[in-house]
């Protein structure tokens, strides 16, 4: 049995499943023990120092305390203390984005996914150039600044060339006052030189899920293709960090395995970039299983209820404080809004999971990877989180002006958000709301960020702020950053 090692590059030793066994005893056995958990608590709380307040953030046994924990008042206190640590790191920002479907070929046999190779009646699609900047377009006219990619496993149809393709078409395009400014791509495990030539393409985040952490589910999930090799998919970040991508963004996909497994072999995946490359995951998304055209969500017997699935949550919030966390509109608007007060610092809006879903009317079917649960346009999401007092931002400043991996962390840590990242996040806005937005949402828009602008600390950065939105108002001079 491998010998778990947090620094080792082999899957088996830093994602052990002895380790997580070990875990998982440990936590039912401390579950009610209350002088344990309040211990916890505490170090995770955030906590003053030189700099402002920092986080110690807790390790996988740690956390896994918490999570099995059901005392109503403790369980109460960490959806406190989540969202505490949130508003410390990440303030009351909420970073949109949109995913965008290049294609659906895939030569994978994921058991969950709609596009696996033996699904013979989905449609299948691969957008041209010409279909992807219609694509494009249309999401720059919905007033959308960073994009998720998304396409199957397949070296003939989808070769990394063709991604490399699409991104530097996504760059290039710019229609009225719109711009695409970061690309995220999620796109299956490949090569360290791959990773390479994405980094040098502009990528922002490389995203890739490890659907299950437990190895012998994961190899009888993902049964036939490249994607069964568990080794190397779960390798695949120290390719990407290898080959000079500082960005990563982690997940499982819950409902195919026990969630408490994953939410443990999860941590132990950021300790292990952590120790290796002095820098954790950029982002944590927190998928869950959905119905789509050939997947009943119901032959799966991991499915998570939202109780659950907001403990997780929050659990990851607290332990891993400066990860940025991503929820889809998988999820319904309720769960959705719930979760932002959990800790969750990204959404996706008015998301379309077919290829070419984007430029078509009515929301296409036929080659959707999952039913989405949120179907409401941008408009209204960005209206919403306002009302509930979050600013949307649609900021890509860090990555442009080279703050990522552990320079972006240290930004987190430094307290100096709120003369940064608040002041974009407001600019954006305002950039949204002039070019896209309806009147009911710039009166609603206009009114918070004027009252956010309130909150910036430094008066040299506040005048500046100011100054610049009152440009983007009067002007076409967009992309102001600090
Ligand atoms: N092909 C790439 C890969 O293998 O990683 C890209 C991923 S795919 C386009 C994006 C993600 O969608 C997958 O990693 C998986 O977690 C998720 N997914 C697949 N089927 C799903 C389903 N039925 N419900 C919800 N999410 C699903």
């Amino acid at each position: 049995m491998a010998q778990y090692n947090v620094k080792s590059l082999k899957a088996d030793e830093f994602i052990s499943d002895s380790e997580i066994r070990a875990t998982l005893e440990y936590a039912e056995q401390n579950k009610n023990n209350v002088a344990l958990i309040d211990e916890i608590l505490e170090k995770a709380r955030p906590k003053k120092d030189g700099n402002g307040l920092s986080c110690k953030g807790l390790s996988h046994r740690e956390a896994s305390v918490l999570l099995a924990c059901e005392i109503p008042e403790k369980v109460e206190e960490m959806y406190r203390l989540a969202e505490e640590i949130k508003l410390a790191f990440y303030g009351n920002r909420i970073v949109m984005f949109a995913p965008l479907y290049l294609s659906n070929y895939c030569v994978n046999g994921c058991v969950y996914c709609p596009y696996h190779l033996k699904n013979k009646h989905i449609a299948r699609k691969k957008l041209t150039q010409e279909e992807l900047r219609q694509e494009v377009i249309a999401l720059q006219d919905m007033g959308h600044k960073r994009l998720a990619l998304e396409a199957g496993e397949d070296p003939v149809h989808n070769p990394i060339e063709y991604i490399l393709e699409c991104i530097d078409t996504i760059y290039s395009i710019k229609h009225k006052n719109g711009a695409i400014r970061r690309v995220n791509v999620n796109i299956a495990a490949t090569t360290v030189e791959n990773y390479r030539k994405l980094k040098e393409a502009g990528i922002g985040t490389y995203i890739l899920f490890q659907e299950t952490y437990h190895k012998e589910s994961y190899l009888k999930l993902h049964p036939t293709g490249p994607k069964h090799d568990y080794d190397y998919h779960t390798e695949a970040m120290d390719r990407a960090m290898e080959g000079g991508i500082d960005d990563v963004g982690l997940g499982v996909l819950f409902g195919l395995e026990l969630y408490k497994y994953e939410f443990a072999g999860l941590l132990m995946h950021a300790e292990h970039l952590e120790a290796v490359h002095g820098v954790g995951p950029h982002t944590i998304s927190v998928p869950r299983l959905k119905r789509a055209d050939d997947i009943d969500p119901d032959q799966f017997d991991n499915g998570i209820p939202d109780e659950i699935f907001k403990k997780i949550i929050a659990c990851i919030r607290i332990a891993v404080p400066y990860t940025g966390m991503i929820i889809s509109t998988r999820e319904s608007e309720k769960v959705r809004g719930e979760a932002l007060n959990m800790g969750i610092s990204q959404i996706s809006g008015a998301s379309r999971t077919s290829v070419g879903g984007y430029t078509e009317e009515e929301r296409p079917h036929d080659s959707e990877q999952f039913d989405v649960s949120d179907q409401r346009t941008l408009d209204e999401v960005v209206r919403w989180l306002m009302e509930m007092g979050h600013i949307p931002s649609f900021c890509t400043a860090c990555y442009r002006e080279g703050r990522t991996g552990d320079r972006f962390m240290s930004l987190c840590k430094s307290g100096q958000i709120l003369n940064c990242c608040h002041p974009n996040a407001l600019m954006t806005l305002t950039e949204y709301l002039v070019d896209y937005a309806t009147p009911e949402t710039q009166r609603v828009g206009f009114a918070l960020i004027e009252k956010e602008l309130e909150k910036i600390p430094g008066e040299k950065v506040k005048a500046i702020a100011r100054q610049n939105i009152e440009d983007i108002k009067a002007s076409n001079r967009r992309d102001f950053r600090f």
